[in-house]
């Protein structure tokens, strides 16, 4: 399943975006709405909906995100301290952008249950 959504526009510089990685298979950006000090989102260059939408041969790309995500804690300096990867997933997980994305949150100590 494919999507058209703003990352797709931040994929393709057509709106801003405050972008802190990018190699061949994916970019990471600044949230807008931060819901911490640093609040980043990892996402696939490749339009996938949901999780619900991942397929069997795009597990290396999604385990990518995540290799990303170790990437950016180490280079900014909070893999010892901590951070946490989120991934929502429709209306219930409180997804509203329909392109799959790890939310990257750290620089303080964060909650849990995250409700
Ligand atoms: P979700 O709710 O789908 O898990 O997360 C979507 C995230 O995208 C939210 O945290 C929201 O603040 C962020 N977001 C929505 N629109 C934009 C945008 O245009 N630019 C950036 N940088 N972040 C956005």
């Amino acid at each position: 399943m494919t999507s058209t959504t703003i990352f797709d526009q931040i994929i393709r510089r057509e709106i801003p975006a405050e972008i802190v990685y990018e190699d061949d298979l994916s970019l990471a950006f600044k949230d807008i709405n931060p819901a911490a000090p640093v609040h980043l989102l990892i996402i696939p260059k490749q339009p996938i909906a949901t999780v619900n939408d991942i397929e069997e041969d795009q597990r290396e790309l999604v385990g990518h995100l995540f290799v990303v995500a170790r990437k950016i804690a180490a280079q900014h300096g909070f893999a010892n301290d901590g951070y946490r990867l989120v991934m929502n997933c429709n209306e219930d997980g409180g997804q509203s952008v329909y392109h799959i994305h790890l939310h990257l949150l750290a620089g303080k100590t964060l909650g849990w249950p995250p409700y």
